[in-house]
């Protein structure tokens, strides 16, 4: 189902190549005196353009040959061929679900028949999940058929129907330093570049080359869904800025593959997405996003546990309940779990899912002191019997009325893949069409774009980067509101305000 969604309004101007808003922001500044709080409100001006025309998109994925890869790579092959396949439980057909803006709506406002809710995707023009080409990169040298089947994700006959079409596609050779992943992943290097490191992010710019040309796509984003690695230490003169990280990559000094794929991504004009934990974004290679207008944006994906936690302490917090104790087990038995087997890579996930829940605690100074915060503990444990099929186990023990104590015990059981999967989509066709929407303040010349550390795409992160300075949100719904609201300030409608008033005066 598909929506022609056509903005009725004099500010609202479509033209052959652009959709032009006017808009009016609306914010305020506030004072704040000891417990004399002076709020301010204000109005911007604005003009929002959004280009019309969709390019063809091409997808590189770093770690191609995972279960990420092969399964983002399969359900869109599957989507676009239409396929159908039997389980024990029936016919199952291919499809989008658990992606924003695939499989999610928002409601546009009422008509005649009440509210009309319209999918996400059909709001502004926007890359359709089929029509991406993938390519990319993989330590590992096997096609992905036999990746897919190694991945142990999708249904056997599904695999059978798609193994013709993966089997033709081969990952390029990769950067592998084998320090900054688990050393349990060496015995499937065997698809990596050799020579010195600038030569290896000559190739990998030539690659990104390549794919432009030979696949005759418009725009290339890159995304990394390799291993997680260990986190690099900020080294000043090493990667505190872009002049000295190119440096470093001259001088083949400690610089890790991921960023090594951001700089090679963003030196090519491509955007730059990082789905794993680790801090790929030193100060060096932001410096060098930001000086080249090129988006990056990360970190880790927030498919599982994290996305519950962005919703449930939301929720617990807002609610006036206070959460005094998160404790989050997980047992994974995929190769992402063996990997995070390692101490070192373990802390980087550690790390990425921390410091998830802070804005929503420092909302709330009724529940909390300045510096409390609830004890928040990750565990995450290698058990390769459950494979795939993730088991995240929480427990959240909250204080509630007049010191009584409510805990909440969750038990999640399903595909990691499968949940990281539509992200990866949603991330890249954001990405996309962020690069088509500029923005002009009312009295400045030019239309500017966002910032190059795209944060909007926080609602997709476990760690959101967000511009230096600016505040980090984590609570699920102010992010999704966030991109709802940006999508219809494109054209020309003020934010959701859930105010229904036209239902409630007399
Ligand atoms: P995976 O181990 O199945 O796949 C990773 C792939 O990366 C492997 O094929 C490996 O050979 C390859 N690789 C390792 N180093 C590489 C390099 N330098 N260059 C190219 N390829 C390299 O893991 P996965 O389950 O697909 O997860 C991928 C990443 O996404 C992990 O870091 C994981 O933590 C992160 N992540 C996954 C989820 C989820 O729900 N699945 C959520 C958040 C984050």
């Amino acid at each position: 189902m598909s929506m022609n969604v056509n903005i009725n309004s004099p500010n609202v101007k479509y033209t052959d190549s652009h959709i032009e808003a006017k808009y009016s922001y609306q914010t305020t500044s506030v004072h704040r005196d000891g417990n004399k709080v002076t709020v301010t409100p204000h109005t911007t001006e604005m003009t929002f353009r959004t280009e019309r025309q969709v390019p063809q998109l091409g997808v590189m994925l770093v770690g191609w040959g995972g279960n990420n890869g092969t399964t983002v790579t399969a359900a869109v092959l599957a989507n676009k061929l239409g396929l159908t396949w039997r389980t024990k439980t029936g016919e199952k057909k291919a499809n989008y679900y658990g992606s924003l803006l695939q499989a999610s709506t928002v409601c546009i406002g009422s008509g005649l028949e009440g509210e009309v809710n319209v999918p996400f995707r059909d709001l502004l023009p926007m890359v359709h999940p089929n029509d991406i080409v993938f390519d990319g990169w993989d330590i590992s040298a096997k096609d992905l058929g036999g990746a897919m089947e190694r991945a142990e994700v999708l249904d056997w006959s599904l695999q059978e129907q798609l193994r013709p079409y993966m089997s033709c596609l081969k990952p390029r050779p990769s950067i592998y330093i084998p320090e900054f992943i688990a050393a349990n992943q060496e015995s499937r290097a065997d698809n990596v570049l050799t020579g010195t490191m600038v030569e290896q992010v000559e190739q990998i710019r030539a690659d990104i080359r390549d794919f432009r040309q030979s696949s005759g796509v418009d725009k290339v984003i890159v995304l990394w869904t390799a291993n997680t690695e260990r986190f690099c230490d900020i080294v000043p003169g090493v990667n505190d800025t872009a002049k000295n990280l190119l440096a470093a990559i001259q001088a083949g000094a400690e610089v890790s593959p991921s960023t090594l794929f951001a700089v090679a991504s963003i030196l090519e004009g491509c955007a730059y997405i990082n789905g794993s934990p680790q801090n790929t974004f030193v100060p060096g290679a932001v410096e060098l996003a930001v000086q080249r207008g090129v988006f990056i944006g990360g970190d880790d994906f927030k498919s599982g546990q994290t996305k519950i936690k962005s919703v449930l302490v939301d929720f617990l917090v807002s609610a006036g309940i206070k959460p005094t104790s998160i404790v989050s087990y997980n047992h994974l038995g995929n190769n992402d779990g063996k990997n995070l087997s390692a101490p070192q890579q373990f802390r980087s996930k550690e790390i990425s899912k921390s410091n998830v829940v802070d804005d929503m605690v420092q909302s709330n100074p009724i529940l909390y002191q300045p510096g409390e915060k609830p004890d928040h503990c990750v565990v995450i444990k290698y058990v390769p019997c459950v494979g795939d099929s993730k088991r995240a186990m929480d427990e959240y023990t909250s204080e509630i009325m007049m010191g009584g104590i409510n805990t909440i015990a969750l038990h999640n059981t399903c595909e990691d893949s499968l949940l990281a999967s539509p992200i990866i989509l949603d991330l890249v066709i954001l990405t996309e069409l962020c690069q088509r929407i500029t923005v002009q303040p009312q009295g400045e010349e030019d239309f500017q774009s966002f910032h190059s550390v795209l944060a909007l795409l926080s609602f997709l992160c476990k760690a959101p980067l967000v511009p230096s300075g600016t505040p980090v949100v984590n609570a699920f719904f102010r992010q999704r509101a966030s991109i709802e609201n940006i999508m219809r300030a494109c054209l020309g409608l003020p934010p959701q305000n859930h105010m229904l008033l036209e239902h409630k005066l007399q």
